[in-house]
């Protein structure tokens, strides 16, 4: 099935707002304090309530997901390094 409207490849999936993951299942949600799921943060980067790595900066999340992604894609990893960095300061998590 083609996406309706606006051409995105992920248009319903929630992306995590930390890690930029697209969230295709429940399962990848996070959960809140009371245990209910997140569709803001995915359960790597958060769960109960928290984030698993408080302490992480963008940088780090930068080079981490840049590195998955070079993996994943099959791509160097300077191309995804520069596709990365332009995603994740935006998210919600780091954005100021
Ligand atoms: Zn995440």
């Amino acid at each position: 099935m083609p996406c309706q409207g606006s051409g995105h490849s992920s248009c319903s999936k929630p992306m995590c707002q930390s890690c930029a993951m697209p969230m295709c299942e429940v399962a990848h949600f996070g959960t809140n304090k009371d245990g209910s799921k997140s569709d803001t943060y995915c359960c790597y980067c958060y769960t109960k309530g928290a984030f698993t790595d408080p302490s992480r900066t963008v940088d780090q999340m930068i080079d981490m997901v840049a590195t998955k992604m070079a993996e994943m894609k099959k791509m160097p990893k300077e191309r995804a390094y520069s596709i990365v960095k332009n995603m994740i300061p935006n998210l919600k998590r780091w954005k100021k």
